[in-house]
């Protein structure tokens, strides 16, 4: 069992059922061209988790019977997945929208020299971790060099008309706190974010998504080593705001992992509690085609109150 996962078991945190899926969030595998210290799923060039042209296949199975309208798509970095175009372009020809959860270097692999071209030839919207503005936070964080290959990969999009003014090419950036204290209230850093940005580099953006970290997985880990767990489980707790609750991730959206299996959201994936659906112990993708979800219970655990503290948090940022 995941050590934060035995300090989430009990909790108190209310009830949830689902309202229907929206949103299809897939992890393509644990492939990275990076390394970062932080990765929640210790990604990196030699992982050889990917998911399969099979269960690419059942996925756009499910896709093709489903209401689905956004499809999501996560790693390691997803690019690196042989399928990823495959993937990309069924979905856009169905008329589901797709995110590509972006690490911005893969653009400047010589292998992926013409990704940035094809993910604006599909209309792909692009969501890029950006921790900070400064240079130096950000490679301390994702390694040296990052920042600015990640302000080459910007300017490369913008170029292509990622941010502009007709609004077709969406472009967002995702910010999440360095220790354990509450994201700063989301638009006003996306003004500082545009500022400094716009000023020092000439780079445009849509949105800034400011997420809550999560005590599990590597932060978890690093709250219980230094003490801190249960001083930022009652930060979450003590924010808690119950209008929250309509509009977490898991009232509209399943997380897939890179072998098909369902969560009810990628924090669950990466505790690995799956969803709850007729009793089975994990359910497959391909066992979904064509069936409602509506109303089906959320697995929840302590870990929930980071989704609904203050302005909320969710993968596209905070609650509305
Ligand atoms: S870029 Fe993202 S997926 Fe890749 S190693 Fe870093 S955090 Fe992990
Ligand atoms: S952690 Fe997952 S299951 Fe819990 S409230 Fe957030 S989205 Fe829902």
């Amino acid at each position: 069992m995941h050590a934060t996962l035995e300090l989430l078991e009990k909790t108190d945190f209310p009830s949830l059922k689902r309202a229907g899926v929206e949103t299809l969030q897939i992890n393509l595998g644990y492939r990275c061209n990076q390394q970062c210290l932080h990765c929640h799923v210790n990604a990196g060039p030699r992982r050889k988790e990917a998911m399969s042209h099979d269960t690419v296949m059942a996925v756009l199975d499910y896709l093709r019977q489903s209401e689905i309208k956004t499809l999501d798509i996560t790693g390691g970095a997803p690019e690196m997945n042989p399928h990823f175009r495959e993937l990309v372009t069924a979905a856009r020809a169905m008329g589901i929208h797709v995110m590509d959860r972006c690490n911005l270097t893969i653009l400047e692999e010589p292998d992926q020299a013409d990704l940035a071209g094809f993910l604006a030839s599909q209309g792909v919207e692009i969501i890029a971790s950006l921790p900070c503005y400064l240079e130096e936070n950000v490679d301390r964080q994702r390694g040296k060099g990052v920042f600015s290959a990640s302000i080459r990969a910007l300017k490369k999009l913008n170029a292509l008309g990622y941010a502009g003014e007709d609004g077709a090419l969406r472009l967002n950036l995702v910010y999440n706190p360095q220790g354990p204290v509450l994201p700063p209230p989301q638009d006003s850093l996306e003004q500082a974010y545009k500022k400094h940005l716009g000023e020092t580099y000439g780079i445009v953006f849509n949105q800034l998504f400011t997420i809550t970290n999560m005590p599990i997985q590597r932060f978890g880990s690093m709250l219980i080593s230094k003490g801190q767990f249960e001083e930022y489980m009652g930060l979450l707790r003590t924010a808690f705001q119950p209008r929250n609750l309509d509009s977490v991730m898991c009232r509209h959206l399943i997380s897939v992992d890179w072998q098909g299996y369902v969560y009810d959201c990628d924090f669950n994936q990466l505790l690995g509690l799956p969803m709850r659906y007729n009793a089975q112990p994990h359910t497959h993708i391909s066992q979904l085609a064509g069936r409602s979800l509506a109303g089906l219970p959320v697995t929840i655990r302590d870990h929930c109150y980071g989704c609904t503290a203050g302005q909320g948090s969710s993968c596209g940022g905070a609650l509305k």
